[in-house]
């Protein structure tokens, strides 16, 4: 059997962001594009606010007219009416002010709020008794965003705040990088549709592709599965020809050693200029994965032991969908800070992904690591996340501080 080229797994992020592009761009109305990556910048059209705007219940001063105010010495204002909400304010003299609600516009001649539990009316004599700064209880004219300013660059996430921000300077259609399409399949000649209520002896339930359909349609892929294929190179490379054509990703689980009876990296090696990129990862579970460029699309070959299956593409199906999807540098993962409850030893020069619980512990958390064979599903469903010891390390001691990736 051929010896196995392994590669570093931040190589293998760095081949995925050198090796393909972004979707091309589409447009789509707001409402439905949250989960996109932008394909352009995106400039205010207008000012937020496009008014000097109260962010307080109160009246609208000049805030000269309040200085020296306090307690025992207030100053006396003039109302001189009310600020309707999504009307005009009228303008206001010296001496003068305006009863202004939250988000209501300041008139003319005020540059400050007196907040209302500041004061005490008497007919139209308002009394204050603060005195206010210049600005004070103000959101000015583009303080949010200036006309003109980048509101959003390109390759931002649009979540809730981002449609909101968008929506609130009128923008209805944003140019958002195509969601990538995932292609699925299974391999192996031991594996029935998980549906099959009762095995052969020596069969099993194709247990990935349910698992990892569902993984990609987290990750706002969209998802499609092409059914089992039989350990013959002949169906391994006419069916992912045609999937291939369909989609912008295509996974195989299974089959991906190098050895003679796995066909995924042969099928690789046909199926499209360049081929092969990577032919196995130092990491732990996953060792044996494939990664190839077939005519400019991605082709990802997962073991099937189901926990690397899994974790092979938590990293890096997510690594790929993410680049295709049009995501910018910024990778945020979230993780969480515990105590680490026993030793754990590593292999120099591999980076292991150990699945751990999270249980509380006396101060913050305990990360309790879930050992099993890396075949087991069980472990995995039992885990909250994952900690990574890296590559230089020889593992990790009872009581040091660790980092955790939680896993949803
Ligand atoms: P392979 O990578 O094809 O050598 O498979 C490694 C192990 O994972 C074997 O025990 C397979 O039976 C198992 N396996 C492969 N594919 C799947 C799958 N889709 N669902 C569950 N187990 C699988
Ligand atoms: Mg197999």
């Amino acid at each position: 059997m051929k010896l196995m080229r392994v590669t570093d797994p931040d190589q293998v992020l760095k081949i995925i962001k050198e090796r393909f592009n972004p979707l091309e761009s589409e447009t789509l109305v707001l409402e439905n594009a949250g989960g996109c990556y932008l394909s352009d910048n995106i400039y205010a059209p207008e000012n937020i606010p496009d008014f000097n705007r109260s962010t307080v219940d109160g009246y609208a001063v000049a805030a000269k007219d309040t200085f020296g105010a306090g307690e025992g010495i207030p100053a006396m204002l003039e109302c001189i009416g009310e600020v309707l909400m999504g009307e005009p304010a009228p303008p206001i003299s010296p001496g003068q002010c305006c009863l202004v609600h939250t988000g209501g516009m300041l008139p003319e001649g005020a540059d400050a709020m007196i907040m209302v539990e500041d004061t005490e009316v008497t007919g139209t004599m308002v009394q204050s008794f603060r005195q206010v700064a210049p600005g004070e209880n103000v959101i000015h004219r583009g303080e949010d965003l200036k006309k003109g300013d980048p509101a959003l660059t390109k390759g931002h996430l649009l979540r809730a705040p981002e449609i909101g921000l968008l929506a609130s300077l009128g923008i209805t259609d944003v140019a958002v990088h195509r969601r990538p399409k995932v292609g699925f399949f299974s391999t192996g000649d031991e594996l029935v549709d998980y549906s099959r209520p009762k095995l052969e002896p020596g069969q099993i339930r194709d247990s990935n592709a349910p698992a990892l359909l569902y993984l990609a349609r987290q990750l706002g892929a969209g998802a499609e599965y092409g059914g089992i294929l039989p350990d013959r190179f002949k169906a391994f490379l006419e069916q992912s020809r045609s999937m291939l054509t369909e989609v912008d990703l295509l996974v195989f689980s299974g089959g991906s050693s190098v050895g003679t009876r796995d066909y995924t990296a042969r099928t690789m090696q046909e199926l499209g200029q360049p081929g092969l990129l990577v032919e196995g990862i130092s990491i732990q579970p996953g060792k044996p994965t494939l990664l190839a460029n077939c005519g400019g699309k991605p082709v990802l070959g997962l073991p099937g032991h189901p926990v690397s299956a899994l974790n092979i593409f938590k990293i890096f199906g997510r690594a790929i969908i993410n680049r295709l999807a049009g995501q910018a540098e910024k990778q945020l993962k979230p993780t969480v800070r515990a105590t680490l409850s026993r030793n754990i030893s590593s292999r120099s020069g591999r980076t292991d992904y150990v699945r751990v619980k999270l249980e509380p512990a006396a101060e913050g958390l305990a990360a309790v690591p879930v050992f099993g064979r890396s075949g087991m599903l069980r472990t995995l469903s039992e885990a909250d996340g994952v900690l990574i010891i890296p590559a230089e390390k020889e593992g990790l001691g009872a009581g040091e501080l660790v980092e955790v990736e939680v896993w949803n």
